[in-house]
């Protein structure tokens, strides 16, 4: 069963805490065989507008002194994880443009201009109909964001959920919202992208994954990658095992990898 880690960040990252080269060490101890850093680089700031252009020069060094360690048994990968790109595609274009890069996670953290920009992390969830209103934005921003079509994997599709039930304990899921994600997947298969399982700080949202990988395949989807989203060595490799089991349950051969950004299937 191959352990392959595409989510996972530095203290590049605002909120990260080890370097690339701890957590390639940490990764050869519990028998991961690639790792794709993806550092967060928010395209769009709260309330204060868009962001600045991206500046690899820190994200570079780091990346080369984990790539300096020697005979380590792990394919070392150079990623990023862009948040509401779609809003600020002319820095979002130039942030890919690295070269090297393997791979873009598509994310959303912020609501849309409509709630004010609020990161969900910040919002406190207190009743159902308060959470479907900022689920129904959340998802206009995950279409607007899949149809922009620079990313390779679309990041934590649930990511609200860790907050509003995970958290604020509201009883919500997101089959209600069938439709609008059948629509959003049919669209990510057609485009020869992936969709993510984020293991490790989504346990409990594992049901939730398994809908949505069921959906997806009915779509026409093919590729699914798997991250942990651990942001220190403590949590790396934590669910791997249990997310290649889902997708199998649900009918996937293959995980995937993205090298150079094309989609590498391996053989669960
Ligand atoms: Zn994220
Ligand atoms: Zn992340």
């Amino acid at each position: 069963m191959p352990l392959i880690d595409t989510h996972l960040h530095s203290l590049i990252s605002y909120d990260g805490k080890d370097h690339r080269a701890d957590l390639a060490r940490t990764a050869a101890q519990l028998g991961i065989q690639a790792l794709c850093f993806t550092d967060h680089y928010e395209l769009v700031q709260d309330k204060a507008g868009l962001s600045a252009p991206w500046d690899w020069t820190e994200t570079r060094k780091e990346h080369q002194a984990a790539l300096a360690l020697k005979d380590l048994p792990v394919e070392l990968l150079y990623g990023i994880e862009i948040g509401n790109a779609h809003e600020n595609p002319e820095c979002a274009r130039l942030a890919l443009s690295e070269p090297g890069l393997d791979f873009a996670i598509g994310s959303i953290h912020f609501a849309t201009p409509k709630l004010n920009r609020e990161d969900h992390y910040f919002v406190s969830f207190t009743s159902a109909q308060q959470c479907r209103l900022y689920l129904d934005d959340y998802l206009t921003a995950i279409e607007e964001m899949v149809l922009w079509d620079g990313y390779d994997s679309v990041g934590h599709i649930p990511y609200p959920l860790r907050y509003m039930r995970e958290r604020d304990g509201v009883e919500i899921g997101l089959t209600d919202f069938e439709d609008r994600l059948r629509y959003i997947l049919s669209m990510v298969a057609k485009n020869g992208k992936a969709i993510e399982v984020n293991s490790c700080r989504s346990q409990n949202l594992m049901a939730e994954y398994g809908w949505l990988l069921g959906l997806f395949r009915e779509e026409g989807g093919e590729y699914v990658t798997v991250g942990t989203d651990s942001h220190c060595c403590a949590h790396m490799g934590k669910g791997l095992a249990e997310s290649n089991a889902l997708l199998e349950a649900n009918g996937f051969r293959y995980l995937t990898l993205f090298r150079r950004r094309k989609p590498c299937p391996i053989k669960l």
